[in-house]
């Protein structure tokens, strides 16, 4: 027998109790007032009756009480799995299941908001050099695994309020929030030399190096998203022209290496 069984039996045999000693009292008041006198039957019946009707109906309600407690129960606790399995959809929507990093949506989503929450920033896109090459040579593997390399490069030079996404291919982008030229400029010069110092194994001995290339462009009010991404698309391509494994800061900020 099973505690909550145990528990209704209880509850139940106390609601019968009850209604035979309210059925006693009543009888040993009332049935005197209207004449009548209380014998053996009366006693009896003032026993069996509740005994019969009450126990069996309270033992009832007990049992529906429990089930609709247990099934409140199992809501609350599917309600809580569903929350954490919508949370978990969503942030896996907005994530590049390779890298681990924002995808291109998760991330122009987050520097929306955080143009809406402040003026200034900056929005750097940063693109790997050559890297068709690196599939050519070593073969996609390697590809993938120089991409994994430059998202751990770059996430782990900015700062944790600064925002860091894949936007597609070997083009990867970082938004800082308060930062002017003046703060951004360092700290493009920060993941030009932590891609420098990545290596890529390509073989058992044999490990490779890479760089990127760096656009800006910095928002001090009044620009949109979308002049923003030109902006540094813009720069991207002169850095790109000038010789790459550099960053270009626009528009009278001149590269820096
Ligand atoms: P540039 O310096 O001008 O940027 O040259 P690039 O070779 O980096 O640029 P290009 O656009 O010519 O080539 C990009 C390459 O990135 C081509 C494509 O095969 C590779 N690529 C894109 N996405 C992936 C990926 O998910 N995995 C791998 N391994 N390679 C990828
Ligand atoms: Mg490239
Ligand atoms: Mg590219």
């Amino acid at each position: 027998m099973t505690s909550t069984t145990r528990k209704i039996i209880a509850k139940a045999s106390i609601a019968s109790a009850l209604s035979i000693a309210a059925s006693l009292g009543l009888a040993v008041t009332v049935v005197p007032m209207l004449g009548g006198v209380v014998d053996g039957n009366a006693w009896l019946m003032c026993i069996l009756c509740p005994l019969l009707i009450a126990w069996p109906a309270s033992a009832w309600q007990f049992w529906q009480a429990e089930r609709l407690r247990e099934a409140r129960n199992e809501i609350a606790r599917l309600h809580g799995e569903l929350s954490e399995a919508h949370a978990a959809a969503v942030e896996k929507a907005r994530r590049d299941g390779m890298t681990g990093l924002l995808n291109r949506e998760g991330f122009l989503a987050a520097v929306r908001k955080a143009m809406a929450a402040g003026e200034e920033g900056t929005l750097l896109f940063v693109d790997a050099d050559h890297f068709k090459q690196i599939n050519d040579r070593f073969g996609h593997p390697v590809g993938d695994d120089a991409l994994r390399g430059l998202a751990m490069a770059i996430a782990g030079t900015i700062g944790a309020g600064d925002l860091c996404g894949r936007l597609g291919g070997e083009e990867f982008a970082v938004y800082l929030p308060g930062f002017a030229a003046s703060e951004a400029r360092p700290m493009a010069v920060k993941i030009l030399e932590a891609v420098r110092r990545l290596r890529i194994d390509v073989a058992a001995d044999t490990a490779i190096a890479l760089t990127v290339s760096i656009g800006a462009s910095v928002q001090t009010g009044g620009l949109t998203l979308n002049e923003l991404i030109a902006e540094a698309d813009e720069q991207l391509y002169k850095a790109k022209t000038l010789g790459r494994n550099r960053a270009s800061f626009a528009p009278d900020v001149a590269a820096v290496a």
